[in-house]
């Protein structure tokens, strides 16, 4: 059975020093590109699917039926989650209640006690039902659906209780950026990764931002327990640049080149290399 909850895939990394890629989709030839790229190199993946995607694609419910039949007519058989990436508390239980295998609760701009008793309560019902649940402290850097934060980095004892209450992962800014990285980033917080790791038993981190991110310190974060790395803003520049070649080079007047399936394909190429690359680089090749 390919689609699957997230727990297993982050353990097994955390245990071999592997990464799980979390691929953001954007609309539908996102699902694709992302199931070849798992498919041809053998990866476990998670689809993250943020709240502004639910809407633009009609909801929880409209993508679990999208994208459940798409693995089995492209006959995907290694572990696919979908996942429901920063939800609020009433979001992360209308994805549960249409079928997602994963959701992360973003209680990071709750007052700490708060994020964590929901995060409890999310626990309970996530367990009850097989999905696995990531759950943040602090906020992470960067643009969010709109909401601009500067980069953060968590604070170790929030990490430690939220980290210990029974959660399958753990979001933790570590200097880390939503988007586009800054010219001048200082770069990932090592020190920080080593003491959440250490604190919170062996609970498998995520890494969100993880486009641009420099594959030296990709490495380095992936040995001291990152398990799951969130990419999204490359795919999208990827997309966007291959589509914008074909059009300028006036393919889409050329006989049926304006046909959409045959003018997004450079687009759907290009995000399934990415894909592929990150995967690479993640050592998820082959985990499947
Ligand atoms: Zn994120």
């Amino acid at each position: 059975m390919a689609y699957v909850s997230a727990t297993d895939m982050v353990i097994d990394a955390r245990n071999r020093k592997y990464a799980v890629g979390h691929f953001n989709l954007n609309n539908m030839e996102f699902i694709r590109a992302f199931l070849l790229a798992a498919q041809e190199t053998q990866s476990p993946m998670i689809l993250g699917v943020s709240g502004s995607t639910a809407k633009y694609m009609g909801g929880y419910r409209s993508i679990v039926g999208m994208v459940k039949p798409f693995i089995d007519h492209l006959a995907i058989t290694v572990p696919v989650a979908l996942h429901a990436d920063h939800g609020n508390f009433a979001q992360v239980l209308d994805a549960i209640d249409a079928g997602f295998s994963s959701v992360m609760f973003d209680g990071s701009s709750l007052p700490f006690e708060e994020n964590l008793h929901k995060s409890e309560q999310l626990v309970e019902i996530c367990r009850k039902k097989g999905i696995s649940l990531e759950c943040e402290v602090n906020g992470i850097g960067g643009e969010e659906d709109g909401v601009v934060t500067v980069g953060g980095t968590a604070d170790p004892e929030q990490c430690r209780r939220l980290g210990l209450i029974g959660i399958n992962m753990l979001a933790a800014g570590i200097g880390n950026i939503h988007g586009k990285y800054p010219a001048d980033w200082p770069g990932l917080h090592f020190d920080l990764l080593e003491e959440i790791a250490r604190i919170t038993d062996y609970t498998p981190l995520v890494l969100h931002g993880g486009s641009q991110i420099p594959a030296n310190m990709l490495r380095r974060a992936i040995a001291l327990g990152i398990s799951k790395i969130n990419v999204n803003t490359e795919c999208q520049m990827a997309f966007a640049a291959a589509v914008r070649e074909y059009i300028e080079q006036g393919k889409d007047r050329i006989g049926t080149g304006y046909s959409l399936q045959t003018l997004l394909s450079p687009g759907v190429e290009a995000i399934q290399r990415v894909a592929m690359d990150k995967m690479m680089l993640f050592g998820s090749v082959g985990k499947a």
